[in-house]
């Protein structure tokens, strides 16, 4: 019998795995508690082996039709000022600024868009219950269902509900890397031309990028905090708290600030890592960032969602849906990937925010200076060891479908 998928999330990593168990076979569902697909999130970066996978679901030319197309970036002074610049062909679109760069909705929507004639998308609903059985896991709905599975799937997040269900509470798998991001839509008065613009202050750091072929700009505010100083529920509290802690700086500050109440998006969080012993407990298992975060500032958390949601998928279907084996296999192939990975984001997290006008300065001088060093900065060099530290195991044999054939 065909054996039944349940999965939790419909961002990345939730798509990207419903893709896969598709192709192989399996009939999957998907539950995501917003009520249609979130539109929003700053721009993503698909980097190295995640492009690969990218290729190998068929939709290379859907994402990077869909790219920002952001050619670099200017590390400017408060009067706007160009004091260092970085390019996006750098490093061969794998570099800071990463050639694949797309709105996180974007991307939802491309991954949507594949799957949603042969997935079963139930929006507007959670999972709020989970028995496990030697045959089978049944997950209660807060619709009030109820319904078997063979296995179920956590790609809900940093703050995952299933992973709360079955693991414990958050508080034991989350680190915190000392900063809280906000990131919204505002008009592009910079008139930025498909590039960034970023500016520093002690701890404090705003970035506004031209994004929709410039009709509109993100941007980011960053200041120093962690989990306990907000409530995720409380969104009005998240803009004062940045209103308050950024005011006194310069720049377009000020402007960004004034822009938080019309914003039409706003995505605030603390700057998070998770990390737990096992990422599956029966029949039920994590992926992307509910299993492993690596945090916006290790730049891989939208890499490890597509490239964990492969090699589970393939897992799954190698071991003819034997969750204990795929599970297993799938942990073992990708533990020593998302551990570089996730220390890239402890290592970016110190380098972020400098917290001192000298600090800023020496960004500054940095950003100026690697493109003229000789050959790759070491730490470059390093990043792209880590970023495409993964060779991905081949399941072709194991397809049933072709990418796109099943409309
Ligand atoms: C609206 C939004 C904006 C984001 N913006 C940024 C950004 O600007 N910069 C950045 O670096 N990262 C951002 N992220 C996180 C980024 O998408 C992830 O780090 C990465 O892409 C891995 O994706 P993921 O699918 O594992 O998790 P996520 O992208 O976080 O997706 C989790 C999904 O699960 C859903 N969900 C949560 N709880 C439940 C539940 N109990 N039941 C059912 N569904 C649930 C969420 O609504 C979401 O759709 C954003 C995520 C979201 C949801």
């Amino acid at each position: 019998m065909t054996k039944r998928m349940l999965i939790s999330g419909a961002s990345i990593a939730g798509p990207a795995l419903a893709h896969w168990l598709h192709r192989y076979g399996f009939a999957v569902t998907v539950v995501e508690r917003a009520p249609g697909l979130r539109p929003g999130g700053q721009a993503v970066d698909l980097r190295g082996v995640g492009k690969e996978v990218v290729r190998r679901m068929g939709l290379d030319a859907a994402v990077r039709a869909a790219c920002t197309d952001t050619r670099g970036m200017s590390y400017v002074d408060k009067n706007n000022r160009e004091r260092a610049q970085m390019r996006a062909d750098m490093f061969d679109g794998d570099g800071l600024i990463a050639e694949i760069e797309i709105l996180r909705g974007d991307l939802a929507a491309v991954l949507y868009e594949a799957t949603r004639h042969d997935v079963e998308y139930r929006f507007g609903d959670t999972i709020t219950g989970i028995q496990q059985r030697d045959d089978g896991v049944v997950a209660e709905f807060a619709s009030g269902a109820t319904e078997e599975f063979d296995v179920v799937i956590g790609a809900d997040g940093l703050h995952s509900g299933l992973r709360a269900l079955v693991f414990g509470p958050e508080s034991r798998y989350l680190r915190d890397l000392g900063y809280l991001l906000g990131f919204f839509t505002v008009p592009n008065r910079l008139e930025l031309d498909h590039w960034m613009a970023g500016y520093a202050e002690p701890n404090y750091t705003a970035v506004i990028r031209s994004i929709r072929d410039n009709r509109a700009a993100m941007a980011l505010l960053s200041i120093p905090g962690d989990r306990s100083d907000y409530d995720y529920r409380d969104v009005a509290g998240q803009k004062s708290l940045l209103r308050k802690n950024m005011r006194h700086m310069a720049w377009e500050v000020p402007w960004l600030l004034g822009q938080l109440d019309d914003a039409p998006d706003f995505y605030f969080d603390s700057c998070s890592q998770v990390h737990m012993p096992s990422w599956s407990a029966g029949r039920v298992a994590l992926l992307g960032d509910a299993a492993f975060c690596a945090s916006p500032i290790s730049g891989q958390g939208t890499t490890l969602a597509i490239i964990g949601a492969y090699v589970l998928a393939g897992e799954l279907a190698a071991a003819d849906g034997d969750h204990a084996t795929a599970f297993g296999e799938y942990e073992r192939k990708l533990r020593d990937y998302v551990a570089a990975n996730q220390q890239m984001g402890v290592d970016n997290a110190k380098r972020f925010a400098p917290r001192s006008r000298l600090g800023v300065w020496a960004q500054y001088q940095f950003a100026r200076v690697l493109p003229h060093l000789p050959g790759k900065a070491s730490f470059m060099r390093k990043m792209m060891q880590v970023i495409n530290g993964i060779e991905l195991p081949d399941y072709r044999h194991l397809l049933r479908t072709h990418p796109l054939s099943a409309r």
